[in-house]
């Protein structure tokens, strides 16, 4: 069987006394991962990532916590970062929950990313909290993208609306939390297609691991529960949401 993590943090500190342990043990068990920048130094972590390890894949992006660094000398910067090799632009988005950076700059940062995804025909990797309504509003505006909704934990409503815009789900840990019955509700009713697997590690570790740090090998966890909540096998559900990475981000990872 075959997993593909579609967005995670490895070049993150947390990971800094046993990075190459768990990359060796992800490639043993054959866990495809797209590492995620959330600013340009993590950018530029992850393509190195990606450069050393055929079953990782880069994203390029600034998160809407960094919203407020994002100068036409960083949007030049991301865009020669994304040149060189990157699979998907982000994550980028909009956070009015922690309201790290204004929202009006959060909201520049997010159009232009759009922009430069859709001028180097990549997908995006999609950042959303506590923002819905905004955040809607500003992907109709700038027109048709591929794409996915990462970390993603609203309804059924929601998720007919993230399917409706031409993107997809990114579910992970918080699908096995005890609260999400709404999510779980959703999951059942969204094309299958448009559901992918992610960890967002080292965050959001899914039952029974909450507190712990959170590893792409523990998408397995995520895919468990989503193959019983669809009726399917973990084999057939990991291989649908392999194919459904590999086609969005146009890549083949090699173990
Ligand atoms: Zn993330």
């Amino acid at each position: 069987m075959r997993l593909f993590d579609t967005h995670a943090h490895l070049d993150f500190p947390q990971f800094r006394e046993d990075r190459a342990a768990v990359l060796q043990r992800l490639r043993d068990e054959h866990v495809a991962v797209l590492n995620v920048g959330a600013d340009l130094r993590s950018s530029a972590a992850s393509l190195e990532l990606a450069r050393t390890h055929p079953f990782v894949f880069a994203a390029c992006g600034v998160h809407p916590h960094d919203a407020k660094l994002f100068t036409p000398d960083a949007e030049r910067e991301l865009e020669g970062l994304l040149r060189s090799g990157a699979v998907a632009v982000g994550e980028c988005g909009l956070d009015f929950y922690r309201d790290l950076s204004p929202r009006d700059l959060q909201v520049r940062a997010f159009r232009a990313q759009l922009r430069i995804a859709r001028r180097l025909g990549l997908p995006v990797i999609l950042h959303e909290r506590a923002a819905w309504g905004t955040f809607v509003q500003v992907l109709k505006e700038e027109g048709p993208c591929r794409g996915v909704v990462h970390a993603f934990s609203g309804d059924e409503a929601r998720a007919r609306e993230i399917v409706a815009l031409g993107l997809h789900l990114g579910i992970g840990g918080p699908l096995t939390y005890p609260q999400n019955d709404a999510l779980r509700q959703a999951v059942r009713t969204v094309p299958l297609d448009r559901i992918l697997l992610e960890t967002d590690s080292p965050y959001l570790p899914p039952e029974p691991l909450r507190g712990k740090r959170n590893d792409p090998g523990k998408v397995r966890l995520v895919a468990e529960r989503l193959a019983t909540l669809r009726g399917m096998t973990v084999a057939e559900l990991a291989e649908a949401t392999w194919e459904s990475a590999g086609r969005l981000f146009a890549v083949s990872p090699q173990f």
